[in-house]
Order: structure tokens, then sequence, then C-alpha cells
């Protein structure tokens, strides 16, 4: 399970396996429907463990009787946590956060567990950073007025989130909603619901009112029930531009309010007078955190011809230093691909990649035979009209381009039908700011990728989505 040096050293690590013990999961869940777990009307599903392909837990489906449950408890909340002075919503807010902080271990595990990804990154990434936006917007309970939107809430809604960031997707659409005196009713991705449920635990903990969350676990219709039951004010959702499209679709010429947080395909742009080493480990927290199953993942690579053969050889030696195996085990790189849906997208593109002619590279690793893993790979030869470099693959797989020429890079970053994120790695300060102002990317990093903060707002340009999450911003798409 342990990847080695590729090159002259070779390492081999003692497993550093965090305990699962903290971890009480239950055979099986019901919704959270108006402060109380109740059995779904729908059939019940299986969450797996990815990386063992373990049965974790059955879980609750919803139908559409139950979303109306939901939505109607959500309705009943609403005029009350509305009317409650923001600086005691602020209080329940500011609760649930600190809980999030004394359970971050156990919800760090339970994540890891439940969709693949590397203790490290659950531990010090997602969970602190969920914690973070919940005292963000805590903040902003009482201060609504100042925040340029107005300070009315739009009533209930209904947020949909994918499997790549369960438990901080979570956080990212709950935290603002509320602060605004919103609530909601939110379905987790059908393949990781168990921090979500654990998330309806810590509600509870916090004693906050029946029905002003309300958590449905199920699949894709319960998600389409959702967004298109008549009694929701907001739609929420973030996931892929297919369903994002047929979203947007079936609210159109209704008075929802939609804010979509769709796919991405974004350019990592290497200068010439780059730091390599650092640019090398951008690259490599680029594409291959969270298996690359990130929207704003740096999956394009441009790099400039000059240094190029330099970067390439330092990338290799550095992925054939990931180590790839039990997401629990605290030296972990890179964990296991999310499900076998997501690993067959991944190959079959990658074999795409091969047929249209570009040159795959894997870095030399034993894969576990259990459960789902994809080696962190990346592709040379790639020309801009290769379905390598314009599909999300969301996986870890990187496409390299090179480009002779600043407006080159531009350009070839542009050519996308996405607009997320971007990075730009150069020593010149003004290259970065020139560069900056013609990427048509919602975020852009300079000399660093993947940096995320409750404070700075989040979304895209294209069929990236519209709206933005996180910051002052983040509040308009919840008032009115
Ligand atoms: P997905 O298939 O669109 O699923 C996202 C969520 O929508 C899941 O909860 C899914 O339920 C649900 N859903 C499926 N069909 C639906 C429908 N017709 N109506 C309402 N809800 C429906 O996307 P995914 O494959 O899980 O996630 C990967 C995608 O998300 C990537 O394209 C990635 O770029 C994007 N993403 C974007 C951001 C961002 O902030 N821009 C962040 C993370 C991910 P099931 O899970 O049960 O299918
Ligand atoms: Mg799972």
């Amino acid at each position: 399970m342990v990847s080695t040096g590729s090159t002259n050293e070779s390492f081999e690590y003692a497993p550093a396996p965090e305990s699962r013990g903290i971890v009480d999961i239950k055979a099986s869940y019901g919704l959270f429907i108006d402060g109380k777990f109740v059995d779904g009307r729908g059939e019940a599903f299986k969450s797996v463990n990815p990386a063992t392909e373990e049965v974790l837990a059955e879980v609750s489906e919803a139908n559409e009787a139950d979303v109306d449950a939901a939505v109607k408890a959500a309705r009943k909340a609403q005029r009350g946590w509305a009317r409650m002075p923001g600086a005691e919503r602020a209080k329940y807010l500011f609760r649930i956060a600190r809980i999030i902080q004394e359970r971050s271990r156990e919800i760090a595990v339970l994540e890891s567990i439940d969709n693949g990804k590397p203790i490290k990154e659950s531990r010090d990434v997602d969970i602190p950073l969920a914690a973070a936006y919940f005292f963000y917007y805590a903040g902003w309970a009482d201060k609504l007025e100042y925040s340029g939107f107005g300070s009315t809430p739009l009533g209930v809604a209904g947020q949909v989130i994918p499997w790549n960031f369960p438990f901080l997707m979570l956080s990212w659409k709950i935290a603002p909603a509320l602060a605004c005196g919103n609530t909601v009713v939110l379905k987790p991705a059908e393949t990781t619901p168990l921090t979500a449920l654990l998330f309806a635990e810590i509600c509870q903990q916090a004693d906050l009112p029946p029905g002003v969350v309300n958590i449905l676990t199920g699949a894709g219709s319960t998600g389409q029930a959702l967004v298109s039951h008549p009694d929701v004010d907001k739609v929420a959702f973030t996931g892929s531009t297919a369903v994002g499209r047929a979203i947007a679709q079936s609210v159109a010429g209704s008075e929802k309010r939609v804010t979509l947080e769709l796919g991405g395909k974004a350019a990592n742009i290497v200068f010439d007078d780059a730091p390599i080493d650092q640019a090398v480990e951008g690259i490599v927290n680029g594409i291959f955190f969270n298996q690359g199953h990130v929207c704003c993942a740096g999956s394009r690579l441009l790099v400039q011809e000059s240094v190029a053969e330099d970067v390439l050889e330092r990338l290799k030696r550095r992925m054939g230093t990931l180590r790839l195996g039990d997401p629990l085990d605290k030296n972990t790189d890179v964990g296991a691909i999310n499900s076998a849906a997501q690993l067959s997208r991944i190959r079959e593109l990658s074999a795409v990649g091969e047929e249209e002619g570009a040159e795959r590279w894997s870095a030399p690793c034993e894969l576990p035979s259990n459960g789902f893993w994809f080696p962190p790979t990346l592709f040379t030869g790639v020309s801009q009209a290769h379905r390598i470099a314009r599909e999300e693959i969301f996986g870890p797989v990187l496409s390299v381009l090179t480009f002779r020429t600043p407006a080159e890079a531009v350009a070839k970053a542009n050519n996308s039908p996405y607009g997320l994120s971007a990075g730009i790695w150069t020593e010149k300060g003004s290259r970065i700011l020139q560069v900056a102002s013609e990427l048509r990317a919602g975020v852009i990093w300079a000399n660093t990728f993947n940096k995320f903060d409750p404070t700075s707002p989040f979304g895209g340009y294209k069929e990236s989505g519209y709206g933005r999450e996180g910051g002052r911003h983040g509040l308009e798409a919840y008032l009115r």
C-alpha cells in the first residue's frame, strides 16, 4: 500500500492509522425532519467505505412525501427563526461551530471512512474549515443590515451537495442560510451521507429549534423532488454542470432564487521564472489533493516551454513519493476514489486520452486489491482539442500543455467552457496582476493553490455556475 520513492531513495513507512474507535456508526439511519430522526418512505440504500468496499450503514431514502414533510417543517420553523434577534441566532451558530471543533476528530474519521479522503486532509482541512465557516457566518447574523444585500431572509432553502467535500460543502450551504434567518432542507450525496447525519446530531446537541435544519438522504430523485418543491424559496446546488443545467431549467419561470456551483477545468500556469520546486508542490496540491475530486482542481498544467522539461522531471520525481493507500493512515497522501462509478469515469476518460494520442505516465505505486483506486497520473503531448484537456475528469489525472508567451498562456487557460479557478506561478508581481486580470476565472491563486477561507467569495464564470459562496458576497444568495 505504500508507494516508494521512484528514484534512488526508497522509503518504507510504518503504518500510522487513526483509530476508528472514536466513531459510532449505526447500522441504519433515518431522515432528520423537524428535529427528529424518522424512517424514510423510500427504499433504504447502503453507504460503503470506498477504500475497502465494506458496507458501513443502511441509510433512508427520502421520497416526495418525505421531502414535503421536511419542507413543511422548515416553513413552520422559519418565521420564528427569522424573528429571533440576529445576536440570538448567532449564539446557535457559534455553538454549532464549537461542537464541530470539539467533535472534529470524530467527524474527520467518519468523513475519511465514508468518502475515502486521507485523514490528514479531513482532519486538517475539511473539518477545521467547516467550523471556520460557521464561526464566520455566526459573526454576520446580527450585522446583516451592513451586508449591502438587505436583511430579509428568503425563507426555506433547498440545498443539494456533492460527495467530494461532504461536511465542508454542508457548512458552506447551511451556515450563511441560517445566519440570514432562512431554514434549510439539505440533501447530501448518495455515497457520502454519514457526516451530514452526524451534523443532524450536532443540531440536536446545540438545541437548534426543530425544523431549522432538516437533512434528507437519498439519490438524485430526492434532490430533484427537493429543488422542484413549490414551497422552496431558494435552491442552492453544488455538483455537475449537467445536473445544474437541469435544475436551472426546472426552476425557470418560478419565483425561486438559484445559485449553482458547478464543474471546473482550472489552468495552473507555470512561468519560467517561477520557483520550480514550490511550483511542483503547487501542481501536486492542485491536482492530487482529495484525489483530484475538486471542482477547482488544477487539472490543466500550462508550463512555459523553456522550463517544461525540468518541471516535468521534478514533478514525476515528486509524484513518485506520494503515498497512496489507507485513508485513515496519517502518512497517506492519496486516498480512495469515492465510488466505482467515479473510478470508471476516470478510467474511461484516461483511455480516451491515450486513444487521442497523449502520452500517459502514472506514478509507480501499488494499488490495494479492494476498494476503488487510481494512481496519480499525468498526460503529456496533450493538445487543446483533446477531451482530457477539455472535460472535467474529477480524479488524480493531470493534463500537461505548454506555452511560449504570457498571451498564449492566457488564451489557452481561457479556452475552456469552465471558469472556476486558476493558478499563476511567477516571481513577477506585475505579471500576476496582468495575467489575473485577463483570466476568466472566479478564483485565482498566485504562487499557491487550493487555499480556502470563509472570508473569501468562491464561485465561477461560464459553465462553472453563478452566485458566490463565502465572504460577504455569500450573504447575497440568502437575503432580499
Ligand atoms: P452530481 O451528479 O451533479 O450530484 C450532485 C448532487 O446532486 C448529489 O447530491 C446528487 O445526488 C444530486 N442530484 C443528482 N441528480 C439530481 C437532480 N436531477 N436534481 C437534483 N439533484 C440531483 O455531481 P457529482 O458527480 O456528485 O459531483 C461532482 C461534480 O460536482 C463535479 O462536476 C464538480 O466539479 C462539481 N463540484 C462543484 C463545486 C463547486 O463549488 N463549484 C464543488 C464540488 C463539486 P446523488 O449523489 O445521489 O447522485
Ligand atoms: Mg460512502
